[in-house]
């Protein structure tokens, strides 16, 4: 086990497309500036859209990519020049590379033999890892004869099996369907419960890094967004980034101008007659006429069963999903989400009139798109 440690990481591939008068730019960085701790028997989920730097990152940690600036630790080892062999790390990635002619069990073997383990290590190591993967049946079969699923736990059974410092899984269950991710990601809990290896893993999956991760990392065009337990990430998001990109379905982002009427401040919403009451703990940072993104999920906009002045408005969506209503309303050219678990149902053009869940409203600059905290 160890604590994983980087600092200030900066990633630039070097394509050799660039002429030498062409200027380097910022945004020619995979990976900016990149600074983040795991602890010791931390799981980290690190979380982001396709291209954000996700998988430049693990590849760097594991020595598969050259760090182009910055330092990275595995206890207080500094690894930029280890080779991936001296680094002490299991990898995991999405494409299991097993040896076909082997057996599992000779799979799992295979790194242990070539550090020369005995017989008895290897098997004890393997009795005791195979279990947790539920793959101790398949020990004798080889690769070419195991579903989709029952690779992918081969792979990361031998990724784990050496115990590694550091056990780094990349997308592992992106090509698994529904329900066979839904129990590996169960047995991956599990193993690292048992285990407390400290993970990484990388997925763009929000349900696997909520529910598999102690704290997730977001990040976007290369930059950390935020740290942080799955809790704190769903409900006190830093910035619009991370607040529209965690949370299903996502959070409703609306561009509103702040007005005052009678010492109150509103949110109002071009092209529409929409004014609702600006929770109060806002009441020190908004004035009138400033414009916003008001940020709120569909979960905590509800329906009124008085009357709330100004906030009339007729229904535009209803949809029964079973467990879930949800309804939504137009406001101007935006549509306002909203999800219920009570059994209601609403008539397209019903009027309504919605409340904000003040605890759980939130603000950003609509420039920066950073928070604008009450
Ligand atoms: P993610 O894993 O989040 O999808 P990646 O780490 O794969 O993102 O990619 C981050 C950025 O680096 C992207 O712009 C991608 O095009 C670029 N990139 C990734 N691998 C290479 C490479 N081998 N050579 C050049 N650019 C690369």
């Amino acid at each position: 086990m160890a604590q994983l440690v980087l600092k200030n990481i900066y990633k630039r591939y070097d394509n050799g497309e660039k002429k030498w008068f062409q200027k380097k730019k910022e945004n020619d960085f995979a990976v900016k500036n990149l600074s983040f701790t795991c602890e010791d028997g931390e799981f980290v989920g690190i979380l982001g859209p396709s291209g954000c730097g996700k998988s430049t990152t693990l590849r760097m940690i594991a020595g598969l990519e050259e760090i182009t600036s910055g330092d990275a630790y595995i206890g207080n080892v500094r690894i930029n020049d280890l080779m991936p062999k001296d680094r002490n790390i299991g990898l995991a990635f999405e494409d299991y590379a097993l040896y076909p002619p082997l057996t599992v069990y000779e799979n799992l073997a295979f790194n242990m033999r070539a550090k020369k383990k005995s017989d008895a290590e290897i098997k004890a190591a393997i009795d005791y890892v195979a279990p947790f993967l539920k793959i101790d049946d398949l020990l004798d079969m080889k690769p070419p004869a195991l579903s989709g699923g029952q690779k992918q736990r081969v792979n990361i059974a031998r990724a784990i099996v050496r115990r590694p410092g550091l056990l780094l899984l990349d997308e592992p269950l992106s090509h698994l369907d529904g329900k066979m991710r839904q129990s590996l990601r169960q047995e991956i809990k599990r193993m690292h419960h048992e285990i407390k290896c400290t993970t990484i893993i990388v997925t763009h999956d929000q349900m696997e890094a909520m529910s598999l991760a102690d704290r997730i990392i977001i990040m976007k065009d290369g930059e950390l967004q935020q740290m942080g337990t799955p809790l704190e990430v769903y409900d006190d998001p830093v910035n619009e980034f991370v607040a529209g990109f965690i949370g299903e379905p996502p959070m409703n982002l609306l561009a509103s101008t702040i007005r005052k009427n009678a010492d109150k401040f509103f949110f109002t919403f071009e092209g529409s007659e929409l004014q609702v009451a600006v929770p109060v703990k806002y009441n020190t940072v908004v004035k009138d006429g400033m414009k916003v993104t008001l940020g709120v999920r569909p979960v905590d906009v509800m329906i009124s069963k008085t009357k709330v002045e100004g906030t009339e408005i007729p229904v535009a969506l209803y949809e029964n999903l079973g467990d879930e209503k949800r309804i939504g309303v137009r406001v101007g050219d935006m549509l306002l989400s909203m999800t219920t678990s009570e059994d209601v149902y609403y008539e397209k053009g019903q009027m309504v009139q919605l409340v904000f869940h003040g605890e759980r409203t939130h603000l950003f600059d609509p420039a920066t798109g950073e928070r604008i905290r009450g």
